[in-house]
């Protein structure tokens, strides 16, 4: 087992990573950015390390920065988090050359993942259903347009390099596919570098349904179960939950066995996630993309399923082997996260950014919140809005819900707006209580009638 890890991330996930390592008995090195100077989770590092400037070029995105760190502290691994280096397969190919593990799976499983139209092509190999669309991407103008004819309007045009909710354009009809076309490509080109895009039927009211993997570096790859997904603004999650009150059972199993496939037909290690979209309609699932990485939502996974995926993630990355069968992997009641950014619900979630004048943090039980905020701490304007994640378990949906209401209503962060009055009425919600909504409910029927609704 490693003695010394460094995290190359910031905030609640670089926290999780050091309460991790502080439970194995590991040291941990955090490092920070100009912005991130002085804040309270740095001190329950073992040490920590400024690596540079605020912009996130500088310093958490900054790779000789992040190994000259490495260096001096004289680590054996380093752990990405989610979202900067964590998915940048020439990091993990760096850090493993300069003798660091790379607590992730294989530079080439993060290529081979990092493009979508890769990872379809990989999943069909597996003989996963994908979103019927373009086999790979669509380069040339009048073929995409023909395509797009052959697949059926609406048609949904993707980068292949996207992510985050990102890179997206969905086209109603043939009259408007050209000029969206163009600009799919040129923004695909200036978001991340990568004009390629493909398409992809546009699925009418889809859930998002995901599948936590866990594999080891000796071929055993399991399931932890799915989480729910859907509640989605601009494609982007706001609210996870598992397991799924949609799935059947029957289904349920289909699509974690799907997933386990497709992890073993690329060799995959570490943990990661299989991205679905479900039609409860017709209980089809097709795949849309993987997460060779942790996820914002993987403590929905543990409460349910009791396993500890950090944990998990540095003893694969130190070569063990996963000592668990499919079958010891239990899903127990279950669990609800709520995103709380600091964003103004009322104000077209406009970030907020400020500092938290005072705060009080809710227990009980069943309640976890994950947070690196201190009463005091400055929320920077540099990275992104989020500024914890509250949990709740229970032994039933409607109970997980309550239990969310109650914990909403304790959860105070003061001086800044934040999401947590939109998921108070989100919990108070019919439709959402119903368990029957779609990945576009929240903006289509949801928020329109969010300002003019009061707490119960
Ligand atoms: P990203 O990598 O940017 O998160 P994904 O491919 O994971 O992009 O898709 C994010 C969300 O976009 C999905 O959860 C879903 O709401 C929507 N989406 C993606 N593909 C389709 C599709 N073919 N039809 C309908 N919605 C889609």
């Amino acid at each position: 087992m490693f003695n010394r890890i460094l995290i190359a991330n910031r905030g609640e996930i670089a926290l999780r990573v050091i309460r991790a390592c502080r439970e194995m008995g590991i040291e941990s090195v955090a490092v920070y950015s100009e912005a991130d100077r002085g804040a309270a989770y740095l001190a329950l590092a073992d040490r920590s390390i400024c690596i540079g400037g605020a912009p996130s070029a500088e310093s958490y995105l900054n790779i000789p920065r992040i190994i000259a760190a490495a260096e001096v502290a004289d680590v054996q691994a380093i752990h990405p988090g989610y979202g900067f280096l964590s998915e940048n397969p020439e990091f993990a190919e760096i850090c493993r050359s300069c003798g660091f593990e790379f607590i992730g799976p294989s530079h080439d499983s993060i290529r081979r993942m990092g493009l979508k139209t890769e990872a379809k092509i990989v999943a069909t190999k597996a003989k996963v259903p994908c979103v019927p669309g373009s086999d790979g991407p669509v380069d040339d103008e009048a073929e995409a347009q023909s395509l797009a004819k052959k697949i059926g309007f609406p048609v949904l045009i993707k980068a292949a390099a996207g992510g985050g909710g990102k890179g997206m354009r969905v086209v109603r009809d043939e009259a408007g596919f050209l000029t969206a076309y163009r600009t799919a490509k040129a923004e695909a080109e200036a978001s991340f570098r990568n004009s390629s895009v493909y398409l992809e039927r546009y699925l009418d009211n889809p859930r998002h349904i995901e599948v936590q993997l866990l594999a080891d570096q000796h071929g055993h790859v399991l399931h932890c179960w799915e989480r729910d997904c859907t509640v989605q603004r601009r494609h982007q999650k706001l609210v996870e939950e598992s397991p799924s009150p949609v799935v059947p059972e029957n289904v349920r199993l289909k699509i974690c066995e799907s997933a386990v496939r497709l992890a073993k037909t690329v060799n995959y290690h570490n943990a990661g996630t299989c991205e679905f979209l479900y039609d409860p309609k017709t209980q089809e699932f097709f795949f849309i993309e993987v997460n060779a990485r942790i996820q914002v939502e993987h403590p929905v996974t543990e409460l349910v399923t009791g396993l500890d995926l950090i944990k998990w993630q540095i003893r694969i990355a130190a070569g063990e082997k996963l000592t668990l069968k499919q079958s010891d992997i239990k899903r127990n009641g279950h669990a609800i996260e709520c995103r709380i950014n600091c964003e103004d619900p009322n104000e077209n979630f406009r970030p907020s950014p400020g500092v938290i004048s005072n705060m009080v943090v809710p227990g009980g039980p069943g309640v976890r919140w994950d947070s690196h905020t201190v009463p005091g701490y400055r929320v920077p304007t540099n990275y992104d809005s989020m500024v914890g994640k509250l949990l709740v378990h229970a032994d039933t949906r409607d109970e997980a819900i309550s239990r969310m209401s109650r914990a909403l209503r304790e959860l105070r962060l003061e001086g800044i707006a934040t999401t947590i009055p939109f998921h108070q009425i989100l919990m108070e919600d019919e439709a959402f209580r119903s368990g029957h909504f779609d990945t576009t409910w929240l903006e289509r029927e949801f928020m329109p009638t969010f300002k003019d609704r009061r707490l119960k």
